[in-house]
């Protein structure tokens, strides 16, 4: 026995090598902080946990429909409209267990073998493993921390050939924070126009996390002719700190959406039931919390971009949303190795990291923010005394 072709193409996640690495540490006695994690540390709202407990009482136990319920398609087609501005109707949408399910079945069913897909880098970890595990290229949209780690039309354009078959656009982005303003979502749209083969997978999972006071924008709801091109996938996970639950839903062409069914019908099934019935109440319950978060966690990484722009050697551009800080070290290279050398050194001084070489990038690393404040002022005191 051995193992597949497909595997043999992807690693496991260095993100969660990094934690499971500090929990180690952690379990060993030693004093660890991690910011390695890609979770809120808020507690999920009450108002979820009771509609969990309710479908237990109430016996929803069972097989449901493969792509959600129908009550939760329709809360889900309330969510795109209302929170995304993305009208669609419920045969257009589809739930998974995870945004990342989603994705990962989008990709497989649609990527063939030698197709190319751009995926902007610094990249969420999953993204070039599953367009590999599919059997495609990852084409790679170089950004850089003095340009806000946004890529420009002509950038995107000169990666297009006939073989393209995706652009990944995930904005707030993970793991740089990256932002695209409405106006440069329509200039992606201009260059989409002169390739209809092209399609946008809009990675919009961390929508309400946006720290620019603009509002989520997204390219469904800005360049809606080009709708039928477009999936846009959201969640519960960050927005409503429901990682555990796993689910995770999807909005696009029809066709698209029946195809990642017919898959998940083969993979997993149905999301669970329970979850299901939280990701209900999560997007038809109140909403006004997260404005609440939304303004901790702008709080927080201003803590973040302060201290860290104040360590000499260290740079990082102001993260216009999610929970993420991906810090320049370039200046500190000579130094260090590599930039996992330097993560290493600062494990050794108690804080967990991950190296932006996890997400294609290079000689920096990411900060997570999403942890008390309490917490971030030891480990950003930690990272000040370790490169001082
Ligand atoms: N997309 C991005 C950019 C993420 O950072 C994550 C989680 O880390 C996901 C998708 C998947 O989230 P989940 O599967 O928990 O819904």
């Amino acid at each position: 026995m051995h193992t597949s072709n497909a595997l043999s193409r992807i690693a496991p996640s260095q993100t969660a090598a990094m934690t499971d690495r500090a929990t180690q540490l952690r379990e060993q006695g030693i004093d660890i902080i991690s910011l390695s994690v890609g979770e809120p540390d808020f507690a999920t709202p009450p108002h979820v946990i009771a509609a969990a407990k309710n479908a237990l009482d109430a016996g929803e136990t069972r097989y449901t429909p493969i792509g959600g319920t129908s009550r939760l398609k329709q809360a889900t087609a309330l969510h795109f409209a209302r929170d995304l501005g993305v009208e669609v109707p419920t045969s257009q949408v589809t739930v998974s267990a995870g945004g990342k399910q989603a994705i990962f079945h989008a990709l497989m069913a649609t990527v063939s073998e030698g197709e190319e897909v751009i995926v902007p880098a610094p990249w969420w970890v999953s993204y070039p493993e599953i367009v590999r595990f599919a059997g495609g290229r990852v084409v790679p949209l170089i950004t850089s921390a003095k340009r806000n780690y946004i890529f420009t039309a002509a950038e995107l354009e000169a990666q297009i050939c006939p073989r393209t078959q995706w652009l990944l656009l995930n904005s707030p982005g993970n793991p740089t924070g990256a932002w695209y303003p409405p106006e440069m979502l329509h200039s992606i749209g201009e260059v989409l126009r002169r390739h209809p083969r092209v399609m946008v997978l809009s990675d919009d999972i961390y929508a309400p996390l946006n720290y620019t006071g603009q509002g989520h924008v997204t390219l469904a709801a800005e360049c809606p002719d080009l709708a039928e091109r477009i999936l846009t996938i959201s969640g519960v996970s960050k927005s409503h700190a429901m990682t555990g639950f796993r689910i995770g839903v999807a909005a696009g062409p029809e066709w698209l959406i029946r195809s990642m069914e017919k898959l998940q019908s083969h993979s997993s099934g149905n999301p669970s039931s329970i979850s299901q019935a939280a990701a209900m109440a999560a997007f038809e319950g109140p909403q006004e919390f997260l404005a609440d978060w939304r303004d901790r966690f702008r709080m927080r990484r201003d803590m973040v971009v302060s201290a860290i722009n104040a360590i000499s050697g260290l740079w990082t551009p102001t993260p216009q949303g999610a929970f993420y800080c991906m810090v320049d070290a370039a200046a500190l290279m000579d130094r260090f190795a590599d930039d996992t050398a330097l993560v290493l050194h600062l494990l050794d001084h108690g804080v967990a990291v991950v190296p932006a070489s996890a997400f294609g990038g290079r000689d920096g690393f990411r900060i997570s923010f999403a942890a008390d404040e309490n917490k971030l002022r030891e480990a950003l005191n930690r990272i000040t005394k370790a490169l001082s």
